[in-house]
């Protein structure tokens, strides 16, 4: 809803922007004249043009800032999870936009079929240092806006190309919007540079220039990234090749800390790249290392191809990147409502996070910690190596709080239907499958009209 409205409320800036620049008379009634000259019709083609262009850069330039995880944009949208949907759906709205861009530039070929070329404008000023570059930005402009469908259609349909390959694709996304600005700059009309257009598209296309440059140049989340040091790893469980592993990290002092339920983008390894996972700590749980370096912890699942390697390939004393924290998992819900967590498979780390923060001794935020009913999904309980620590730490919790285990080797699956039993209006906070979240999220929508957190992360 947010993201639609946030959409919404930019494509109407921008419209209004250019209704301010456009006559009043916009020249399309009628479309043919009583001569049957088409002079309507290439008007119109002529603002589709313009005003389809102006949506569709303007809607990458959004993309480009988004792209930068600015802390402003965290606290504007509520978290970074929504930080990155806006990010899709804008990048899809610019795609979109950009097919109503080409289809108008096209039109030209059906109204000359149709009404011949009478009543065509001539091509509209521009700046005058860009005249001579027009044939090239046409160029650029078309080659640009082919491989951007390219790109959205990797992207929506992931089967095409596994998530790394697709990864380093988008990586060469900025160089695109660069493209399509000069492709902006050389053909916008010298009248559109008038207020508050001018200034409007001014900004945005030198702030989204700069995002690109500065996403180019790897240096996005540089100013909340931190050098720590690997100071344990443990594999949970008998099977290293399908066991989680456990990895603590040594913090540098300048670490701000973190809020119980927060994840943090973790390099390795510099050839591998960042991957998000939870902080499966609350903040001071572990303490220090002998070194007064504060501790941090990392439960991670070999849920793929790289994650798969990490018990080979990580040990103490090795550097690891973090950058963070982010997110607003918090587990703070309304007091009116009774609170229910909800954990899947490694979707439990960040309620060991939140139950940790619960234990005797540590410090509060004032008030009371609000009763919790904690149900957790196990393929098998029997095997699972970290449900034991969930257990304790849902028992020693204050006030304590009651577990449901859900255990699928004998066939017990949670369905929204299960937590119809719970008193009261529910506020549920829930980690783990999307097919999961997604069942929550439609029976949530009903009349009993649950209050659903969960931090909906496509990273694709
Ligand atoms: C906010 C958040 C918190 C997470 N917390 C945990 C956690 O505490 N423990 C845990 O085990 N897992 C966690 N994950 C999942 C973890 O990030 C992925 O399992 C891991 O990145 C998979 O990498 P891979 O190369 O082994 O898998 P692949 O097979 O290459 O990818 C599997 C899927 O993982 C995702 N993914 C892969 N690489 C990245 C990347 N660099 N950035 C973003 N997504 C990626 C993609 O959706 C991809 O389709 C979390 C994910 C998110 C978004």
């Amino acid at each position: 809803m947010r993201t639609k409205v946030a959409l919404g409320i930019w494509l109407l800036g921008i419209t209004l922007a250019w209704m301010a620049v456009v006559p009043p008379d916009l020249g399309v009634a009628p479309l043919v004249n009583a001569q049957g000259t088409a002079l309507g019709w290439w008007q119109l083609r002529q603002h589709a043009i313009y005003l389809s262009g102006l949506w569709s850069i303007s809607l990458m330039a959004l993309v480009m800032l988004l792209a930068l995880r600015l802390p402003l944009f965290d606290r504007m949208l509520g978290g970074m999870d929504q930080v990155y949907r806006l990010h899709k759906w804008a990048g899809i709205a610019a795609a979109l936009t950009a097919i109503m861009h080409w289809v108008a530039k096209e039109s030209s070929g059906w109204i000359k079929a149709l009404w011949g070329r009478a009543g065509k404008s001539e091509h509209d000023a521009v700046l005058p240092w860009l005249t001579d570059a027009r044939g090239f930005a046409k160029d650029l402009g078309e080659w640009a806006f082919y491989l951007l469908l390219a790109m959205i259609a990797l992207t929506l349909i992931s089967r095409l190309l596994p998530y790394k390959r697709w990864r380093i694709l988008h990586r060469a996304m900025p160089l695109l919007f660069l493209a399509l600005v000069f492709h902006a700059l050389a053909l916008m009309p010298l009248t559109f540079w008038a207020l508050p257009l001018g200034l409007l598209m001014g900004s945005l296309l030198a702030l989204g220039s700069l995002a690109a440059v500065w996403s180019l140049a790897g240096w996005v989340g540089r100013s909340r990234s931190y050098a720590a040091r690997i100071q344990q790893v443990a594999v949970l469980g008998d099977t290293p090749t399908g066991a989680p592993i456990e990895v603590i990290c040594a913090m540098p002092k300048s670490w701000p800390g973190h809020r119980a339920g927060q994840f943090a983008f973790v390099r390795f390894d510099a050839t591998e790249g960042a991957h998000p996972f939870t902080i499966a700590s609350a903040p001071h749980a572990l303490g220090h290392s002998p070194e007064g370096e504060p501790l941090l912890r990392l439960v991670i699942k070999p849920l793929g191809d790289y994650t798969r390697t990490l018990h080979q390939r990580l040990h103490a004393g090795q550097r690891v990147d973090i950058e963070g924290p982010y997110g607003r998992f918090d587990g703070q819900g309304s007091r009116r409502r009774q609170q229910v967590w909800v954990a899947a498979g490694v979707g439990v780390t960040p309620f060991f996070a939140l139950l940790e923060a619960r234990q005797p001794g540590m410090p509060t935020k004032g008030r009371d910690a609000a009763p919790v009913h904690m149900h957790y999904c196990t393929r098998d309980a029997r095997r699972d190596p970290l449900l034991s620590r969930l257990q304790s730490l849902c028992a020693q919790a204050q006030p304590p709080v009651p577990l449901t285990v859900h255990n699928e080797a004998q066939g017990e699956r949670l369905t929204p239907q299960d937590l119809q039993g719970e008193p009261g209006p529910l506020d549920i906070w829930f980690c783990g499958p999307q097919g999961l979240g997604d069942a929550l999220h439609e029976h949530a929508r009903g009349p009993r009209r649950w209050c659903l957190h969960r931090e909906s992360f496509a990273m694709r």
